[in-house]
């Protein structure tokens, strides 16, 4: 299954091409980013986050603020009730344990660790871990959103593809280190563009001749 995965990768990577979005450098910044991009656009989820940056330059300001403060910053982004006591519940965890706001320490701890105390964070799922421990820290973990779920459960790459997490879960021993951040952003891509959750566009596909689903017919060749 890795060698289907690395030329999986490979078409991906000639089609869409290198991927190098701009992250934030501080790792809390990411995170924050990553509660934001739950159930929205990018778009969205960084206007809110400029929004947000320009309310609370700094996270003490942040635990200064109430609850509804932080709410107004980041409405552009929406579930704003339910995003803005999630990052000050984080932000007040980080200041009570460590005494400051830093991610800094999980540089130095190992990739299950590092997974296990993010995912004890309110609101942070395995998803949400493993972005920020792969755009905050380029530890090669790989991120399974409903696009690369879509995707992958399609061209069965897993065996387990129930629910994302648990394909995220199968993924993450078969996709070689060096593959995982132009693979994830390359299968999102490929999920938004052409293989869309309705119609996907099968008769675009650079994936066609590696597609179960596609030589099944089940979507015709729109
Ligand atoms: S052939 Fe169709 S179903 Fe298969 S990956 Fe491509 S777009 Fe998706």
């Amino acid at each position: 299954m890795t060698e289907k995965i690395q030329r999986i990768a490979a078409k991906l990577k000639n089609t869409y091409g290198e991927q190098r979005p701009k992250w934030p450098e501080d790792p809390l910044d990411v995170l924050v980013l990553t509660v934001l991009s739950q159930a929205t656009s990018d778009a969205n989820r960084d206007r809110a986050f400029q929004s947000f940056k320009r309310a609370f330059p700094t996270y003490d300001r942040v635990m200064a603020a109430s609850d509804e403060e932080v709410a107004r910053s980041i409405a552009s982004g929406g579930l704003a009730p339910q995003k803005a006591p999630r990052i000050k519940a984080i932000v007040a965890r980080l200041e009570e344990e460590r005494g400051d706001h830093s991610l800094g320490f999980l540089a130095s701890m190992d990739d299950e660790a590092a997974m296990n105390y993010l995912q004890s964070l309110p609101g942070i799922g395995p998803k949400s871990a493993a972005c920020i421990m792969l755009f905050a820290f380029g530890r090669p973990i790989f991120p399974v959103d409903t696009h690369i779920h879509r995707v992958v459960s399609r061209l069965k790459l897993v065996t387990d593809n129930s629910t994302p997490e648990k394909t995220q879960a199968k993924l993450q021993p078969l996709v070689l280190p060096e593959l995982v951040y132009d693979f994830h952003l390359n299968l999102i891509e490929h999920g938004r563009q052409i293989c869309r959750a309705q119609r996907p566009r099968c008769g675009d596909c650079c994936l066609m001749g590696d597609c179960p689903v596609n030589r099944d017919g089940a979507f015709g060749s729109s």
